[in-house]
């Protein structure tokens, strides 16, 4: 299921195209060999019908945008324009300054366009995912970064492909994260890493699933999506530290070699050790060599050689690391891992020890963290997990996923957000729907609670999911008038789409009920007060045929056009003339007067 976008209104996203280098814009010269070339890509991608609808284009009066053609189940059409990095580079040749220039590219940009795609070499395109991944800080819209094995310019290319997906989820999707796609899959950035040198699916995450696959529609596992608790706005870091070493163990690995790697000015190492984290323990001298470079504030993180899988402290090799102060990467991949280290480095409101515990925190979603359960709700789980005798991974999760789900709602109606947040933190997922298909925010809204609320949003709940009952958590809030929680949900992008017949039969329910306040809380939540029901008649119909002056006087301020006509002809006037309710009458010609004043053509027959 698509994930969805705030900025419903509109139809057209604007994606800004960074062109760095690699493969997927390099031409052939005249011996064969592949090399990027200048000012070449934007002009003839304009020439494939497939990336570029010239007769949509002649509709706007921006020439220098590109049209992406309509495509079937994405509701915004695509308008890009390609930047060029020069010199435009094989990605074997960047490193940090290159990624300091994206990051500024895009933070330059970023209020402009509602997606970003870098188009870039495969080859180092993780690290650059990874390093952009912790720069780009708060972000709430897509960067995708994608590349190809084969230029595009030649017959048989991937990077056609891969540059159309991009373009589509960058400007369809709201994800907030620096993604990968390659090979058909939405990869988190900071989790991918190149696997293959020969393979269109030359990229992927293994140690986590994908964040979604392009098939036959673009699919996006929406509970992946990686939301930071936080509502704060985005900002650029654009600094890393150089400083930072990676270390691959092998088998006889010199004193010289690691001395070498831990010498000044290296401020932080990653150690990529055997299997599940480990080291060579029975060579004191290179514990030591450790030791003495930890002492000296260096900064050590091991991770595991192999492609997938984590560090653990299951042998004595492992654990010895730790007891030396050398920071568990989990499950983090190289790229991740270096480039982490480097941003937080690069920190300097942190001091050592505090950079040491945001190494152990998941930032962007990149690892896997072990935190153990400590709050009390957790341990109720694991309470009741003992006393039935549950013990397998599987019973415990299935003990978690009928308990959170509680737990998740006690929280909401304790209006409690520090515990939600906590519940977070230990896997719970505040997005899930119950079996009525209602969310926490549905709750919440309907609770009338503001804090939790604004919580939820910002951890991502979606604003527009409907119950069994077809009610969404705007229709909560509506239905409690609170128009607080109704702004709330329209700034983030809530919106009311029941169909025009629908809302319009709910104002004839409330009208006759008299119930003013509810039209109010209707109106300010997006509904046309105006709207005629099956037979035309609106709301200010059924009010002056009931005689009801109040609502009528609630009502008329809304409405342009008073006299209106229903299917049979009839205007409110007509109604309220036929019942002969006098004073609505005067009320309906006290608005003519007001209307005929700002617009003389304007009469009430
Ligand atoms: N050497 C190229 C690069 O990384 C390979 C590619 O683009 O796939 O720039």
């Amino acid at each position: 299921m698509p994930a969805e976008k705030c900025t419903c209104l509109k139809k057209e996203a604007r994606v800004h195209v960074i062109y760095v280098g690699g493969t997927i814009g390099m031409i052939r010269d005249e011996s064969g060999v592949l090399r990027p070339e200048h000012n070449v890509l934007a002009k003839r991608i304009c020439d494939f019908p497939s990336c570029h609808d010239r007769n949509y284009i002649r509709k706007t009066d921006d020439e220098s945008l590109m049209v992406l053609p309509a495509v079937a189940g994405a509701p915004y059409r695509v308008l890009y324009d390609i930047v060029e990095f020069c010199p435009l580079l094989d990605s074997s040749c960047m490193g940090i300054c290159e990624w300091q220039r994206m990051a500024n590219e895009v933070g330059k940009t970023y209020k402009t366009y509602d997606g970003f795609v870098i188009l870039h070499g495969t080859d180092t395109l993780a690290y650059s995912a990874s390093a952009l991944a912790f720069m780009l800080e708060n972000l709430s819209k897509p960067v995708v970064l994608t590349g190809a094995q084969i230029s595009i310019f030649e017959a048989r290319s991937d990077g056609r492909e891969n540059l159309l997906s991009s373009l589509l989820i960058a400007g369809n999707y709201n994800i907030p994260e620096v993604l990968v796609f390659f090979g058909n899959k939405i990869l988190r950035g900071c989790r991918s890493t190149k696997l293959h040198s020969d393979s269109f699916h030359a990229l992927d995450s293994p140690n986590m699933v994908p964040l979604g696959r392009a098939g036959v529609n673009i699919e996006i596992n929406s509970r992946q999506i990686f939301r930071p608790c936080n509502t704060k706005p985005f900002s650029l870091h654009s600094v890393l530290d150089k400083n930072v070493a990676l270390l691959r163990i092998y088998p006889g690995i010199s004193l010289n070699i690691v001395q070498a790697f831990l010498k000044e000015p290296i401020k932080g190492v990653v150690l990529q050790t055997f299997g599940s984290g480990n080291f060579p323990v029975n060579r004191e001298e290179l514990l030591d060599e450790l030791r003495a470079a930890i002492a000296r504030n260096v900064i050590i993180v091991n991770i595991t050689q192999c492609s997938s899988g984590m560090v653990t402290n299951t042998y004595e090799t492992s654990q010895q690391l730790l007891d030396v102060g050398v920071i568990p990467g989990h499950d983090m991949t190289q790229e991740a891992a270096f480039t982490k280290l480097a941003y937080v480095l690069s920190k300097p409101e942190l001091d050592v020890i505090n950079k040491k515990k945001v190494m152990l925190l998941s930032l962007r979603g990149e690892m896997t963290t072990n935190k153990v359960a400590k709050i009390n709700d957790i341990d109720l789980i694991e309470g009741v997990a003992r006393t039935l005798h549950m013990s397998t991974a599987l019973e415990r999760k299935q003990m978690c996923s009928t308990f959170y789900p509680a737990l998740v709602a006690a929280a909401v109606t304790e209006g409690d957000v520090q515990k939600l947040g906590d519940l977070k933190q230990y896997g719970a997922n505040l997005c899930d729907t119950n079996c009525d298909g209602r969310s926490a925010l549905h709750l919440a809204c309907f609770l009338g609670k503001a804090n939790v609320v604004c919580f939820l949003i910002t951890a991502g709940c979606p604003l527009n999911v409907h119950d069994r009952f077809n009610r969404t958590p705007l229709h909560e809030a509506i239905d409690t008038d609170n128009h607080d929680i109704i702004q709330a949900l329209l700034r983030n992008g809530a919106k009311l789409n029941d169909q025009p017949l629908v809302q319009a039969e709910l104002l004839r329910a409330l009208t006759e009920r008299g119930k003013i306040k509810r039209l109010e809380s209707f109106r300010v939540a997006g509904a046309n007060l105006t709207l005629a029901d099956r037979t035309g008649r609106t709301a200010l119909h059924y009010a002056c045929q009931l005689g009801n002056h109040e609502v009528v006087e609630y009502l008329l301020p809304h409405y342009d056009n008073p006299y209106i006509k229903d299917e049979l002809g009839m205007a409110p006037i007509d109604y309220a003339k036929a019942a002969n309710h006098a004073h609505i009458l005067t009320l309906l010609r006290f608005r003519e007067n007001e209307l005929v004043n700002q617009d003389p053509c304007t009469c009430i027959k």
